[in-house]
């Protein structure tokens, strides 16, 4: 990466760093932030693991010599979710590095430091793998101290034992019938095998290693889900479960072949696993749904920035139960501080076998926002938009936490700049469809006559 004198890029964005190889992802590159990633750890070992995409051997190769040079040992744990990594480092109480672009296309990959605890980096911790990146500082060592490689095949066993035993005693004995599809990315064995041991019966698509991801896109949106949607109408299904290209987040087709939005399956799992007193935490950016349910059981919702390690951080630091993003990204506390796919689809069947009620009835008895979310192209200065758009919108009610939160005309828009692209996204919420489109509509407008 060329960087001029003086000028120095962030390059965590909110989910580590990404890039595509040989661009920003060059040996070079990666070699240092494997020394520098090393050099803050300070630790004498360090697990890697990577999902499957067609740089990851390239891409962790650089990371590992990088490491290594500053004495550190490494355990490669080969490809598995990046949750199955997080909690082999929670266990072992060791940090770790995930090479995965999670569900970006597959001409991209990444690189993602996990702290000991098996959390993602704080946006701090991140700032100072940067400034040891930048200054060359790095810790280095004498040959005879050189760090070692060596591999270890258990970590996803033991994630997938405690997903089951988290459940056990709720699901076995169903027989579930369920599709899914992890889109030949990291969960490709491990979800399948999860549910097997659960007692039901899958039938798998793209459930083999394809680092081109050439059967589908790796983001589980309805767009690219056709096949597993197809499946789930035809067939006699009772759930679809789809993952990410690196299986942090679960995405779910009920029995109907009807898609299940992220915010959905929250307030479903706030509704039937928070308990009075219990705190909830999420983004700005999701559904009022979760407000409406948590307030029904006496749970409370913080709001926060967007983002899973700021989402996971607030839960620690109070003690939150459950947290989640609207992209279908959710946080167990009682399980680990990080969003987990496989935990995800494990409990929303245990929430089905509990209840004897199908996904579609247990998501009619909870209220239906309108939802709808955009994006436009943006390079300037957020400033000076965010300005333009407070004095469009005089005696509104703003909640500022994470781009404008503006409330008004029976529902809510949220306008943000995007930390990853040249975009400024927008969420328009409302009760009903027409309020909502109105919304969506109102601020698009507001945006684009800025841009143009
Ligand atoms: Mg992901």
């Amino acid at each position: 990466m060329s960087v001029k004198p003086g000028e120095r890029p962030r390059l965590f964005g909110t989910n580590g760093i990404r890039g595509r190889p040989n661009e920003l992802l060059t040996p070079d590159f990666c070699l240092s932030i494997g020394k520098a990633a090393a050099t803050r750890f300070g630790a004498p070992e360090i697990a890697i693991g990577r999902d499957t995409r067609r740089s990851g051997d390239f891409v962790l190769s650089s990371v590992a010599a990088g490491v290594l040079s500053t004495g550190t040992n490494l355990i490669d744990l080969g490809i598995l979710p990046t949750p199955a990594l997080q909690y082999y480092c929670k266990t072992r109480k060791i940090p770790g590095i995930v090479i995965t672009a999670s569900h970006n296309p597959p001409e991209f990959n990444g690189i993602k430091c996990i702290d000991s605890d098996g959390t993602e980096l704080s946006a701090r911790e991140e700032e100072e793998i940067e400034k040891i990146h930048y200054s060359g500082n790095f810790r280095s060592v004498d040959w005879k101290l050189i760090g070692t490689f060596s591999k270890d095949d258990t970590a996803v066993t033991s994630y997938i034992e405690a997903i089951r035993q988290r459940v056990s005693g709720t699901i076995t004995g169903k027989s579930y019938r369920i599709a899914v599809d992890p889109a030949c990315g990291a969960a490709y064995a491990s979800t399948p095998r999860l549910l097997s041991e659960l007692g039901c019966r899958i039938t798998s698509i793209n459930c083999y290693p394809d680092g081109l991801f050439t059967s589908r896109n790796p983001e589980p949106r309805p767009e690219n889900l056709g096949i597993l949607i197809s499946m789930m109408k035809e067939g006699d299904f009772d759930l679809g479960i789809a993952h990410d290209g690196d299986a942090d987040r679960a995405a779910f087709v009920d029995e109907n072949g009807d898609f299940v939005e992220g915010d959905r399956i929250l307030t479903l799992l706030v509704k039937h696993l928070s308990r009075k007193g219990d705190v909830i935490v999420t983004p700005v950016s999701t559904s009022d749904s979760v407000d409406d349910v948590a307030g029904e059981i006496g749970a409370r919702v913080l709001r926060t920035r967007i983002g899973a390690p700021v989402v996971a951080r607030s839960m620690i630091d109070n003690r939150a139960t459950l947290g989640g993003e609207e992209n279908g990204g959710v946080i167990f506390g009682d399980h680990q501080y990080c969003r987990d796919g496989a935990m995800t689809a494990a409990y929303v069947l245990s929430i089905m076998s509990t209840t004897g009620k199908t996904l579609s009835s247990l998501l009619s008895e909870i209220k239906k926002y309108s939802i709808r979310k955009g994006s436009v192209h943006f390079t300037g200065d957020w400033n000076e938009l965010s300005g333009h758009i407070e004095r469009s919108m005089p005696g509104s009610r703003i909640d500022r936490t994470d781009g404008l939160k503006i409330f008004g005309d029976g529902g809510w828009a949220l306008i943000r700049k995007s930390g990853t692209e040249p975009i400024v996204r927008i969420y328009a919420h409302a009760e009903n469809e027409r309020d909502c489109t109105a919304i969506f509509g109102k601020f698009r407008k507001i945006v684009e006559e800025f841009t143009s």
